[in-house]
C-alpha cells in the first residue's frame, strides 16, 4: 500500500489510543492541508479490522485483512459526494445509516470513511449528527476536514478531533528532492509554499508542467512592468488558466509586500527572486498594498461567481497593474 512516513506517528498514537480504549467512536482527522489523510483512515480502518493484530501491526492474514486488501469488506464503508455534485446530500447519509444499522455483514466492526465533512449538506449534517450522538454497536467513524471552522459546533463537539499538520519544510523538503531529484530547491521550495507546505499537492504540481508555467509567467509579468507593455504578455495566455494566473499574482504583489517589509525568508517565489525584489523597488509600498487588494478581490469574484468572461476581466486588471 503507498504510504507517507509522516503518518507514521499519527498512526501509531491513533491505534495506542483504540487499543487502551482511550479512542472516540468518531475521530475528526483535522488536516489544513492535504498529508495523505486517506491512507491513514484506511490504514486504521484495517487495523480496527483485523481479527489477528498484534500491537499496531495487522496479520495481513485473517480473511477482514484478505478483503481489506482487496478492498472488498462489505463493513468497510467510503462516504463521498456522487460525482458532479459537489456537496454531499442527506440521502448518502441516509443510506449509510440503514445500511449501519442492520447487522454487520462479517459480525465484526463496521468502519466508516467519510472525508471533507465541510461538503455535507446542513440536512446530511444533521442526519449525520444523529448517527454519532446514537451509534451502532462496533461502529467507527473517521471523518476528515480541511477547515475545520465550517464544520458545524454540534458535528465536532461528537469527535476526538485530531490535527495533522502539514510537515515542517525541510522534512518535506527532503521528501520532494528524494521524488525528483532534477528539480532545484527553488522550484521545490516554490511549490510547497504555493500549497501552504502540503509536499502531495506540491509533488503534483512538480510532476506537471504548472511549476514551468507559474516561472514563465511570472518572468513575462516582470518583462511587462519593466517595458509597460501587455501584448506578449496577453499573447502567451491560455484561457484555461486564468485563475492560475490571478492566483500567481496575488503571490508575487504578496512576495514584494515582504520583500520591503523585511521577511524576505518567506516569500513564495524564491526560483523568481529578481522579479519580487524589481515589484519591491519600482512600485511604492502604498500602490503594491492597493493593487495587492484589487488581486484579492478580483480573485474572490471570479471564484464566487460564476460565467464571467475570465480573460476580460484579467486583461483589465493587467491594464490597470501594469500600463497605469
Ligand atoms: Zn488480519
Amino acid at each position: 500500500m503507498k504510504w507517507y512516513s509522516w503518518l507514521t506517528p499519527h498512526y501509531k498514537e491513533l491505534v495506542k489510543l483504540y487499543r487502551t480504549n482511550k479512542a472516540h467512536h468518531a475521530l475528526l482527522l483535522n488536516c489544513p492541508v492535504p498529508v495523505g489523510e486517506a491512507l491513514l483512515a484506511q490504514a486504521l480502518a484495517h487495523w480496527l479490522m483485523c481479527t489477528n493484530r498484534q500491537k499496531e501491526r495487522i496479520c495481513h492474514q485473517c480473511h477482514n485483512c484478505k478483503m481489506m486488501q482487496a478492498g472488498t469488506h462489505p463493513d468497510w464503508h467510503i462516504i463521498k459526494p456522487i460525482e458532479g455534485k459537489q456537496l454531499l446530500g442527506i440521502e448518502s447519509i441516509r443510506l449509510l445509516t440503514d445500511t449501519l444499522f442492520r447487522h454487520a455483514q462479517q459480525d465484526g466492526n463496521k468502519l466508516i470513511w467519510l472525508p471533507q465533512i465541510e461538503l455535507l449538506t446542513e440536512a446530511a449534517a444533521n442526519a449525520l449528527l444523529k448517527t454519532l450522538e446514537e451509534p451502532p454497536l462496533n461502529c467507527f467513524f473517521i471523518l476528515s476536514c480541511h477547515n475545520l471552522q465550517q464544520v458545524p459546533a454540534t458535528l465536532r463537539s461528537r469527535c476526538l478531533i485530531w490535527t495533522i499538520s502539514a510537515p515542517d519544510e525541510s522534512y518535506s523538503l527532503q521528501w520532494l528532492k528524494h521524488n525528483l531529484p532534477k528539480q532545484t530547491d527553488e522550484h521545490l521550495i516554490s511549490a510547497l509554499r504555493i500549497y501552504s507546505g502540503s509536499p502531495i499537492q506540491s509533488l503534483t504540481m512538480l510532476q506537471s508542467d504548472k511549476i514551468k508555467d507559474k516561472y514563465q509567467f511570472i518572468q513575462n509579468i516582470g518583462q511587462a512592468l519593466k517595458q509597460k507593455n501587455i501584448v506578449l504578455l496577453l499573447s502567451s495566455l491560455k484561457e484555461s488558466k486564468n485563475m492560475d494566473y490571478l492566483f500567481w499574482m496575488i503571490t508575487l504583489w504578496s512576495d514584494a509586500i515582504k520583500w520591503g517589509s523585511n521577511t524576505r525568508n518567506r516569500i513564495i517565489n524564491v526560483d523568481c527572486q529578481q522579479i519580487v525584489q524589481q515589484l519591491a523597488e519600482d512600485i511604492p509600498a502604498l500602490k503594491l498594498h492597493q493593487q495587492y487588494q484589487l488581486l484579492l478581490t478580483t480573485h474572490r469574484q471570479c471564484k464566487q461567481v460564476s460565467g464571467l468572461n475570465t480573460t476580460l476581466i484579467l486583461t483589465d486588471v493587467f491594464c490597470r497593474l501594469i500600463v497605469s
